[in-house]
């Protein structure tokens, strides 16, 4: 079986400096990643699971989400870094979809899709809804105090997550998951 790192998006992975990132020009990948995905990489598949409400809102479309998501596939292939798979939800919050995070509907997808063993598997996420969609799945997770993760902690605070580490940028996240595996 394999382990997996689920991971965000926006915020977590690629920098998030307004809620709908979709143009080429706005990619940038944030301190850490391409370090902390190269320490992960021996031992666990990588899988991304975004919320995408800018396509169901009319922000932007599906077409933009994949190329950016193309861009993001292949700056890391540069790196030697596989990303083996990228889960979109497309929908407003309003559609009441059963894909939404903090859905558990694409971890579970991949879990099958990729023979992924959940309990030795990990979320790494800067919005409650990651460590949320996490904890539902058994996975161990991480939030991040990137992309939005400052502004949402106090939200994290009063709510009954309870994320297993709170790392400050994603090679600290890495470091941490490293030294916990179990
Ligand atoms: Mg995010
Ligand atoms: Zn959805």
């Amino acid at each position: 079986m394999n382990k997996a790192i689920y991971i965000d998006r926006d915020g977590t992975l690629v920098e998030d400096p307004n809620y709908y990132v979709y143009k080429l020009e706005d990619f940038g990948l944030l301190p850490g990643v391409v370090k902390g995905l190269k320490v992960l990489s021996k031992e666990f598949i990588f899988i991304i699971i975004t919320n995408q409400s800018g396509i169901g809102r009319g922000v932007h479309t599906l077409k933009d989400t994949e190329k950016f998501n193309e861009k993001l596939i292949n700056e890391l292939k540069k790196e030697d870094i596989e990303i083996k798979k990228i889960y979109i939800c497309p929908h407003a919050p309003e559609d009441n979809c059963d894909c939404r995070k903090p859905s558990i509907k694409f971890i579970k997808e991949a879990e099958k899709e990729f023979d992924i063993d959940l309990k030795k598997s990990w979320v790494i996420g800067d919005k409650p809804i990651d460590v949320k969609m996490g904890e539902k799945s058994e996975c161990k997770t991480i939030y991040a105090l990137t992309g939005h993760g400052k502004e949402y902690f106090k939200d994290l605070e009063k709510s009954n997550l309870n994320p297993d580490f709170v790392a400050e940028d994603f090679l600290k996240a890495a470091k941490f998951i490293i030294n916990n595996i179990k």
